[in-house]
């Protein structure tokens, strides 16, 4: 097989080969050359979110949970107190790594299948005056729900309380205006809807914040606060950059502006949506959510009912044919997952449905309909 597999996975995902090709030069950490990328691709990324007057964007090495941990760190002081808004595996995730940073944390549960309430948020930010800060998902990739980032942000503007999201599987997809959205932290990464390659997460902090964020981080390496303030001195990274992800990521946020930006991508990632769901119906998949309340992000369906099916031996035969699905990520009910973002189009979606449509045969699976 000559040809890259195409991948169907939230990140890493399918990259195009101007993207792979900015990779093949070595870059000097210290160079201008490489410091005009950098904040190139920081400019870039600011004016994706229109905050170039409200906030600054901090990169960080690693991967995007990486940033997520990072925000959560410097932004929420060490006796602060967050409410984390749970309806899938990401947030709990996000739940996690706020107790290890020793934050007090609160998680608000909610149904995985449905987005979280903003009215329920406001319920719990009245009657608890302690929490500081709400943690929020805006693309829960686990089931691939969209969250309603304006009526949270709007919840705790009313209520005073800091917002830090995790949009790691929306930036750059789905709209985020920081000129209507009140956010203090964004956490976004090279890696996702602007397909550059893993390697770095970027956090877009509000200005009138970050001076009160010195000194809230107890790690070294994840204090934004630090970064920010030796890359606005120096205009370099504190530690080593990922080099080739940067110029990468540069590259792939290039190709982003010409494609038309945001609205273009998300314009591309619903068509490839609709040709995922369209042609999985025709062979009996059943998506897990209400389409009312999914992204054209990533797409969880239920395990063929047909006793033949293992997603193992399922995931082996689309391979086979050129494409990496994704296990399902729910707890209670067997699924599995695909993606619709990447540089990939409409010939890719109708290939990989062609793609599993086979694998369905050679399993001597009749139909993807599930048990239920
Ligand atoms: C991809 C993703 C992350 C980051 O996951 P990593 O494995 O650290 O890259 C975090 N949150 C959401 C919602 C994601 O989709």
């Amino acid at each position: 097989m000559d040809r890259d597999r195409i991948l169907l996975t939230p990140g890493p995902l399918t990259t195009t080969l101007r993207t792979k090709l900015a990779m093949l030069r070595d870059w000097g950490s210290w160079d201008a050359d490489f410091n005009a990328v950098t904040a190139r691709v920081r400019a870039s990324l600011l004016k994706i979110v229109h905050g170039e007057q409200s906030h600054v964007v901090v990169p960080l090495q690693g991967s995007g949970t990486f940033s997520v941990e990072a925000a959560v760190a410097t932004v929420v002081p060490r006796d602060g107190h967050v409410l984390v808004l749970d309806n899938g595996a990401y947030c709990k995730r996000a739940a996690r790594l706020t107790s290890l940073m020793g934050r007090r944390c609160t998680v608000l549960p909610f149904d995985e299948s449905a987005p979280v309430s903003a009215a329920a948020v406001e319920r719990q930010l009245a009657q608890d005056a302690s929490i500081t800060h709400v943690v929020l998902v805006h693309c829960e990739t686990g089931a691939g729900v969209l969250n309603p980032l304006p009526e949270v942000a709007l919840a705790c503007e009313r209520r005073g309380k800091g917002l830090i999201v995790d949009a790691m599987s929306s930036f750059g997809a789905l709209p985020i205006d920081a000129r209507e959205v009140r956010f203090d932290a964004l956490v976004a990464a090279s890696g996702k809807c602007l397909e550059g390659v893993p390697g770095m997460g970027f956090v877009f902090l509000r200005k009138a914040i970050l001076e009160g964020c010195a000194g809230n981080s107890q790690s070294l390496a994840m204090d934004l606060h630090d970064q920010h303030v030796y890359m606005e001195k120096t205009g370099q990274w504190r530690f080593t950059p990922p080099t080739h992800v940067v110029v990468a990521l540069a590259e792939a946020i290039a190709q982003f502006e010409a494609e038309g930006g945001q609205p273009a991508r998300l314009a591309r990632y619903t068509d490839n949506y609709r040709t995922l769901v369209d042609g999985m119906g025709r062979l009996g998949f059943m998506p897990f959510l209400d389409p009312a309340v999914q992204a054209p992000i990533i797409v969880t369906f239920h395990a063929p009912g047909d006793p033949r099916y293992a997603f193992r031996s399922f995931y082996e035969a689309a391979k086979a044919h050129g494409f990496i699905l994704y296990p399902g990520k729910l707890t209670q009910i067997e699924t599995f997952r695909v993606g619709c973002i990447g540089a990939i189009g409409r010939n890719e979606m109708q290939q990989a449905v062609h793609a599993v449509e086979l694998a369905l045969q050679e399993l001597g699976i009749a139909s993807g309909e599930p048990a239920i």
